[in-house]
């Protein structure tokens, strides 16, 4: 057994928070994601084991097989897991920290009662506090990653009297934390205290469909790190309580974020019930007769004259994994002086960051990566946009359209550009499931394919012209 002091363990924990900041810092920016991303999870190597040194848990040989059989659980993982399920595989990640915070309080709780102790007003609030947040975070969570999993409808399933529930049930939640309080020597309200907040994770969760998933998961994602945060009131841990807090207050940013790119206040993304099923046909009016169709050597012999090129990817590019097609067609173009930018819409994909993710990894220098808000006014300067596999976030609907699922998002203007060349495999609709009224519009062109194949013939175009 190893045995340090604890001004030693307050040094580590010292130094995983520094790291832990500087990690969180390093994300806000791709060249620095990577950084950022090891400094997290150096950061939190030392927390786990100066915690478990600490409370003298386990010696050496333990701690090293757990993070043998962790790693190997992680690489296996992340090595799996399809770019495109990254957003299941993080509503999982968030359930299993609520979780275990549900599990440690209430494991906290009947120790406190074995050993006979009056517990502390700041003991049995967190406790509560953890085994409430905990509790919604775990059930919310699956029910965010069977949806997305499509183990079930990810329709919103909206019943009458449903809001009444949630309310009665935060009630319920509310009262059973008082109970714990007085009387801390049972277990009985911590456990109506979980069923209760269990069930308000499910009926928060089941409401919430189409496009609004991606706020979701972020909240879930905020939830898991205030429940945590609670957790270590309850140890008495301060790293527990430092990082808990930071991916409580980075969860909300990111949720807040989320919430202005869809233009959905949060009121409206959990209790809207926006993503119901499409009509099929739905844009049989909008498309009949008005879409035109392109080829490889059209498009080649549009890029021939043009002197700005933006690239806008979308889930399209993702799913068929064309970024490395996309980087050499962009070679070829700059080769012959055309100047090249990618357009990155805060939601385009199926998680945020999404498309700079793949774009960095096909080597696609950062600075060509241009935001919305500056790209947007440049669009009237551009002689073409590729639209590769995106579909919802060039959707002029938004700005027209005062109900639909995507009202009032903020979207790529694209079609102020001379010409928008759109690559695509039909006219179907997006993740919002409506049509595209872009797809009709008069200055653009519909380049029907997969995007890989659709991106190589082009290269291959662009060489022959
Ligand atoms: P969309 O989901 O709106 O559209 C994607 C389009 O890609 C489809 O219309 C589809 O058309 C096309 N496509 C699919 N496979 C291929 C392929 N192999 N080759 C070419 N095209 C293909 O994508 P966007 O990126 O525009 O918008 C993202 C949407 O996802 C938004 O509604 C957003 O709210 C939502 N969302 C975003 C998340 C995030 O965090 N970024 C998370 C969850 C949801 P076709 O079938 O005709 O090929």
């Amino acid at each position: 057994m190893i045995t340090l002091n604890s001004t030693l363990i307050n040094v580590a924990y010292l130094v995983a928070s520094v790291l832990f900041i500087l990690g969180l810092k390093g994300l806000t920016h791709p060249r620095t994601a990577v950084r950022g991303n090891l400094y997290g999870a150096l950061a939190m190597l030392i927390a786990v084991i100066a915690t478990l040194v600490d409370q003298q848990i386990v010696g050496f040989q333990i701690i090293f097989a757990g993070l043998l059989i962790g790693s190997v659980i992680g690489v296996l993982l992340a090595a799996k897991i399809e770019m495109t399920a990254m957003p299941q595989l993080v509503a999982a990640f968030n359930g299993f920290g609520g979780g275990a915070s549900v599990l440690v309080a209430g494991a906290a709780l009947m120790e406190s009662q074995l050993v006979n102790t009056s517990p502390h007003h700041t003991f049995t609030v967190s406790t509560g506090v953890s085994g409430l947040i905990g509790a919604v975070t775990f059930f919310g969570s699956l029910i965010a990653f069977a949806k997305l999993q499509e183990l079930i409808s990810g329709n919103p399933l909206l019943f009458p009297g449903q809001q009444v529930i949630n309310l009665l049930l935060g009630l319920i939640c509310i009262g059973a934390l008082g109970w714990i309080i007085i009387e801390p020597e049972t277990m009985q309200p911590y456990w109506v205290l979980v069923a209760a907040a269990s069930l308000l994770g499910i009926l928060i969760v089941i409401p919430i469909g189409g496009a609004d998933m991606p706020v979701v998961i972020a909240l879930l994602n905020s939830f898991s790190g205030l429940a945590a945060a609670a957790t270590g009131f309850v140890l008495q841990n301060n790293i527990l309580i430092i990082a808990g807090s930071l991916v409580g207050a980075s969860g909300l940013i990111l949720t807040q974020i989320m919430c202005k790119a869809m233009n959905r206040s949060l009121g409206n993304v959990l209790v809207g019930g926006v993503g119901g099923p499409v009509a099929d046909g739905a844009g049989d009016e909008i498309y009949d007769g008005k879409v035109k169709s392109t080829s490889a050597d059209e498009v080649a012999m549009l890029f021939d004259t043009a002197r700005r090129v933006v690239v806008v990817p979308g889930y399209g590019m993702a799913v068929a994994q064309a970024q490395h097609a996309v980087r050499d067609m962009a070679n070829l173009l700059e080769a012959r002086g055309v100047e090249v930018d990618y357009a990155i819409h805060p939601v385009a994909g199926r998680m945020p960051g999404h498309m700079n993710v793949l774009l960095a990894e096909a080597e696609v220098p950062y600075d060509q990566l241009k935001e919305m808000d500056h790209v947007n006014p440049t669009f009237e300067q551009t002689d073409v946009v590729l639209v590769i596999g995106a579909n919802d976030v060039v959707n002029p609907l938004a700005r027209v359209d005062d109900n639909g699922p995507i009202a009032g998002m903020p979207i790529l203007d694209v079609d102020k550009a001379r010409t928008v060349v759109i690559i695509k495999r039909s006219l179907s609709p997006g993740f919002a499931g409506i049509a595209n009224p872009l797809f009709a519009a008069d200055n653009a062109l519909m380049y029907f394919g997969s995007a890989k194949e659709a991106i190589l013939d082009l290269v291959t175009a662009i060489k022959d012209a």
